[in-house]
């Protein structure tokens, strides 16, 4: 295939991928569940995408987002609360997966700007690896 049909089609999937998910062309967290944007991903499937954090606070430091865009738990909806409880059951995985649950974790979710959150597509943060300070604000 030629260089530029091949990075048509590819920009094609992703946008069609965008619609289905609801995604924002501006939202970098979207743009890493479409594949737009690189990450060093850990687990994927219809609802969620969970990746590893740029600049990790701990040994273990896992994403776990939404793959449709949500701002913040401030914009949830009560028809989110299945995938809310979902996200805590990948973090329960991904934390037996990384051989942290017996030493025990740190699940965080940053909302809003007093919150710390400075990426607006809601995430849990999963922490890991080593004994956690407080106090945490
Ligand atoms: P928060 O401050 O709660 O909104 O968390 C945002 C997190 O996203 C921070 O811990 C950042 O280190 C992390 N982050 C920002 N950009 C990237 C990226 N491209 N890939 C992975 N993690 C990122
Ligand atoms: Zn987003």
């Amino acid at each position: 295939m030629r260089h530029s049909v091949k990075a048509s089609v590819i920009h094609i999937i992703a946008r069609l991928s965008r619609i289905r998910h609801k995604m924002t062309d501006s939202c970098l967290f979207c743009r890493i569940v479409s594949g737009e944007a690189k990450a060093a991903i850990v687990y994927r499937d219809e609802q969620v995408t969970a990746f590893r954090d740029i600049h990790p606070v701990a040994p273990k430091h896992i994403l776990i987002v939404p793959n449709r865009h949500i701002d913040s738990v401030d914009m949830l909806e009560t028809e989110d609360e299945q995938l809310m409880g979902y996200l805590f059951t990948v973090a329960r995985k991904l934390a037996n997966d990384e051989e942290i649950s017996n030493g025990g974790y740190r699940l965080i979710i940053n909302t809003g700007i007093d919150g710390g959150q400075t990426v607006f597509h809601l995430h849990l943060h999963l922490i890991g690896g080593q004994r956690m300070r407080h106090p945490m604000g």
